[in-house]
């Protein structure tokens, strides 16, 4: 959140607090004004209060809170309220349709200073009896109840992707609407989404014709320029969506503005300055005189720096690398020939070869590793050594007739003891190993298991090193660092898994791996026809974590690709040697 978001939020919820308390209603109101304000200013508070600058709604005793937060970072009459009021209250008064004054008798009657107790008292129908609860008043609360537990969560991004691709295609089918972009984290690819943020560009009011579509359930906001609603997902939540209405003039700089992140168009912004320019969310201005903001290209030109992709705009440096015009061409999902992991149902997946090469096609692969799992791995249909020897030679069989070769792969579970789930002769004689780790002990550290997995020469490669699942599980407890040397030094390649679950290893740890040299493959671990289009999350990840074509061994071809393993393995197997002299 930026410094606006921040005390907008701030002032809310001291406005939640005095009403819960039946403080003053003008005070209150002031407070809510000038959260609205706040929050509606195109540039951060403190540009304004640097330039001693009057905003509209804002007084002076509330502009004195604004300088006390910046200069402190919190408001002490904030602080003061959060202290009186427990802290449920207030995200009980943040459900739709509850409020203050019905968060107050509810903790009042019955102590209600929770969710928690808020469903119990609803199901007891005990509301009834008190004055001001009548059965409509009750109904909307349950309502808004279900919205807020709906609403108050954030989505691992590939959880939520192709509903909103197909809301988009959904748009660009209506009359009149000249230019869509979905912005935002979306744009940006985050691994979490909260909201969605979409940009038009229209010659007439399309607004009903987007209210139209059956999965809107609540219109929250209908103006000329912006559209707010909720959006019922696949999974049965809710996701918020807003779509703004953009000129022609303003379309690139507005893209840039709601692209963000925030971080990113602070520096940019500052650029700009620096350059002698003003850049908002409407255009470039020099002295008020617009000077470019039809496409981010014009922007980006005007202010002589590379463009920068929107996967990458994260304030981490990326706006020194465009103005040394060393961004490097990232990779591109076209790159990507071949999946480099895909289950069979040889073990937990449930597609035969032909359905598997089917898919590949689609994708315009040239190879597809099958890497089912190995025999420890019981609960996934792990392979004993006779099933893996059969799937083998079935694959041969297979590619002798195939358009999409398949590699005879599998994916070896790291037992406890850094030891391989199949011996070396068996492992050998794969195209490919994959070796991963998916049982792990209450705070164990897995680092040494890894570290003793990568002196076996067979190990290609390590598959979602970190185990961590998107908001649902925290990664294995493992010294990056040691893995990403050791990776390094063996020629062992990391792999990024696709899964929107995993997206392992992240972008952060893309970054990392790559200054220690490490190669990269993609594999979308699909178990099931549906799986292989994940491959996108995996190329997006890889462009977050600045990765070229050249980084990631899925760019290879056929041909390409098994020479490469097989240097590698070469390379390894005389270290071992070497240090065993
Ligand atoms: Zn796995």
């Amino acid at each position: 959140m930026n410094n606006n978001q921040i005390i907008a939020k701030i002032f809310n919820e001291i406005a939640d607090a005095l009403e819960f308390l039946g403080d003053n209603p003008f005070k209150i109101r002031a407070y809510r004004t000038a959260a609205n304000v706040i929050e509606g200013l195109v540039e951060d508070i403190s540009v304004y209060i640097q330039r001693n600058e009057k905003i509209y709604g804002i007084g002076e005793d509330l502009r004195e809170k604004i300088i006390e937060f910046l200069r402190t970072g919190k408001i002490k009459k904030h602080e003061e309220l959060l202290s009186k009021i427990p802290k449920g209250i207030f995200e009980i008064m943040n459900i739709p349709y509850v409020g203050p004054k019905t968060a107050k008798l509810l903790y009042e009657h019955f102590g209600v200073d929770s969710i928690e107790k808020l469903k119990n008292i609803l199901e007891t129908g005990a509301l009834l009896k008190i004055k001001g609860f009548g059965l409509k008043k009750i109904e909307n609360i349950k309502k808004g109840l279900e919205l807020y537990q709906k609403l108050s969560q954030r989505f691992p991004i590939g959880e939520v992707y192709n509903d909103i691709i197909n809301f988009k295609n959904y748009l660009s089918s209506i009359d009149g609407i000249e230019k869509i972009e979905i912005a935002g984290s979306f744009r940006r690819f985050k691994e979490t989404i909260g909201d969605v943020d979409i940009l038009i560009l229209s010659k007439r009011d399309v607004s009903d014709d987007i209210l139209k579509h059956p999965r809107i359930k609540e219109i929250l906001a209908k103006g000329e320029t912006k559209i707010s609603f909720l959006y019922g997902l696949s999974n049965n939540k809710l996701i918020q969506i807003d779509i703004r209405v953009i000129d022609e003039k303003s379309w690139g700089s507005a893209l840039m503005y709601f692209t963000g992140s925030k971080e990113h168009n602070i520096q940019m912004r500052d650029l700009a300055i620096e350059k002698g320019y003003k850049l908002n969310e409407y255009g470039l201005f020099k002295d008020e005189m617009y000077i470019a903001g039809k496409s981010e290209e014009e922007v980006f030109d005007k202010l002589l720096i590379q463009y920068i992709p929107p996967e990458i705009r994260e304030a981490r440096g990326e706006i020194e690398l465009a103005k040394q015009f060393k961004i490097p061409k990232l990779i591109d999902f076209n790159d990507i020939k071949g999946d480099l992991q895909v289950h069979s149902r040889y073990s937990d997946g449930v597609m035969d070869f032909w359905e598997i090469e089917a898919e590949a096609l689609k994708m315009n692969y040239e190879y597809v590793a099958i890497t089912d799992h190995s025999k420890s791995l019981k609960v996934a249909g792990g392979m004993d050594i006779e099933d893996l020897l059969k799937r083998n030679e079935e694959i041969k069989k297979f590619n002798r007739n195939s358009k999409v070769k398949l590699l005879i792969s599998a994916e070896v579970e790291i037992l406890n003891d850094g030891s391989l789930d199949y011996p070396d002769e068996i492992l050998k004689n794969l195209d490919l190993v994959l070796a991963s780790i998916h049982n792990v002990k209450k705070d164990e550290d897995i680092t040494q298991r890894y570290l003793k997995a990568m002196d076996n020469p067979y190990v290609d490669i390590i598959a979602h090193p970190t185990g961590r699942l998107v908001l649902s599980r925290e990664p294995y407890k493992l010294n990056l660092d040691e893995l990403f040397k050791k990776a390094s030094e063996r020629k062992i390649i990391l792999e990024i898994n696709a899964h929107y679950n995993r997206l392992d290893l992240n972008d952060l740890n893309i970054l990392k791996a790559k200054q220690y040299g490490v190669k990269f493959s993609i594999g979308t671990d699909a178990h099931n026809r549906n799986g292989f289009y994940m491959m996108i999350f995996g190329v997006k990840m890889a462009r977050k974590g600045l990765l070229t074509k050249e980084d990631v061994i899925n760019s290879l071809s056929l041909i390409e690709l098994l020479e490469y393993i097989k240097f590698c393995r070469e390379y390894r197997i005389k270290q071992f040697a070497s240090s065993n002299k």
